[in-house]
């Protein structure tokens, strides 16, 4: 008799299973239980398992930006490995649907290497395709949210794969509803992205315009500035190099701050003179966004900051680091110190961009 997906899932089911290689960080204890997921079969199957026995589940992309606890997590880690790429061609757009287990740098170089446009400036960025919704994954003047058309998930309310649009995936800086009003609620199977054939790069941002300018580049090609993105990223170990202990990290620890145009006055007045260097930028909704590493130099946490075996890179404040040997409990007395020091000095408070994992349950 064939098997029935919940005996196939048990079977694929592995038990203790440590998830620091599994993390960018390299830090944190096993998962009680762990799971490759590589259909939406499997991936019901899981979730049904978990909740059958009341267990707590998490969804596992590339790892590269959750912070394991040491303890590790007690429940079902379903690692998510769905692969598979379509295109097809309407008028001047390619539209391309990636399974949520592929691995996205790759899409990126595939997508530049044909010469679509839309995802160049995220050239260099660890994880899997299913993570980018869920922080509107964003770098160097391009955001996910730009040329995401739809995405498929698999909704635990209701147990359905249902398509939600972009205007459903409620988009804001670094957010999403995955990530704030729904949090926990979809499980992302496929992403529907529309990429523009031969379009012109994103050179909007002005560390990418100064690089290229630098370089003599005056009508950069999109290969040009993924070479450029990635060249500038490695420069501040964003790139994840085994040979770099400081790309052994989550990137960004925090998310830069954003304030309403008074607070920000109100900021400037009471710093004084010091003040006018305040970085700031303008973005969408009126609000005016500050450098988290700018804030964290400033407050006195430098770059190659130590903290036991964890620290701050030596080329990037704003990245926490597994220096070796590291555990999660010294990242997190490291973050508090960082959000204490930021906010005694300027009354900003520093959220985290992260997830954490196996804290709270
Ligand atoms: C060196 C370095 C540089 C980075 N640079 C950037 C950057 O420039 N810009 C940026 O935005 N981020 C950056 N990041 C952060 C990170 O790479 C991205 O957020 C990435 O999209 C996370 O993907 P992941 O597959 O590793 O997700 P994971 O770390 O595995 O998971 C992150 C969160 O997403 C959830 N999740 C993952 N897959 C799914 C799914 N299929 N369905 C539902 N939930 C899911 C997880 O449950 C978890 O809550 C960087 C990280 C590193 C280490």
């Amino acid at each position: 008799m064939p098997l029935t997906s919940q005996q196939e899932f048990e079977e694929s089911l592995s038990e203790n299973v440590p998830l620091a290689p599994m993390a960018t960080l390299g830090i944190g204890g096993p998962a009680r239980y762990f799971a490759e997921v590589t259909g939406p079969d499997a991936l019901l199957a899981g979730v049904e398992w978990a909740r059958s026995r009341g267990t707590p589940l998490f969804v596992l992309g590339g790892g590269s930006n959750i912070v394991v606890a040491d303890a590790g997590f007690p429940g079902l880690v379903l690692r998510m490995s769905i692969r598979g790429v379509e295109t097809s061609f309407d008028g001047g757009d390619v539209v391309i649907t990636a399974g949520a287990g592929e691995e996205w740098d790759a899409l990126v170089a595939h997508c530049v290497a044909r010469n679509w446009a839309g995802f160049e400036c995220l050239s260099g960025i660890p994880g899997r395709v299913g993570a980018t919704p869920i922080q509107n994954v964003g770098a160097y003047g391009q955001e996910t949210s730009e040329t995401l058309e739809s995405v498929e998930v698999l909704d635990l309310a209701t147990e359905r794969l249902v398509d939600l649009s972009a205007g459903e995936c409620e988009f804001g800086y670094r957010t999403s509803k995955f990530k704030v009003r729904d949090r926990g609620r979809f499980i992302i199977a496929r992403v529907t992205y529309r990429l523009a054939v031969n379009g012109k790069p994103v050179v909007r941002y002005p560390e990418l315009q100064r690089h290229l300018a630098e370089l003599g580049i005056l009508k950069p090609t999109l290969a040009d500035v993924r070479e450029a993105v990635l060249a500038i990223r490695r420069r501040k170990a964003m790139v994840i190099d085994p040979r770099d202990s400081d790309s052994r990290s989550v990137g960004s620890f925090f998310v830069n701050p954003t304030l309403t145009r008074d607070e920000f006055e109100t900021l400037k007045q009471r710093l004084g003179v010091g003040g006018e260097d305040l970085p700031a930028f303008d973005v969408s909704d009126g609000r005016v966004k500050l450098s988290a590493a700018w804030l964290i130099e400033r407050a006195g946490i430098k770059r190659g900051y130590v903290h036991g075996n964890v620290g701050t890179s030596t080329k990037h404040a704003l990245a926490i680091v597994n220096r070796d040997g590291g555990a999660a409990r010294e990242v997190v007395e490291l973050k508090d110190l960082i959000q204490k020091r930021v906010f005694e000095e300027f009354g900003v408070g520093l959220t985290p961009e992260p997830v954490f994992v196996g804290f709270d349950e």
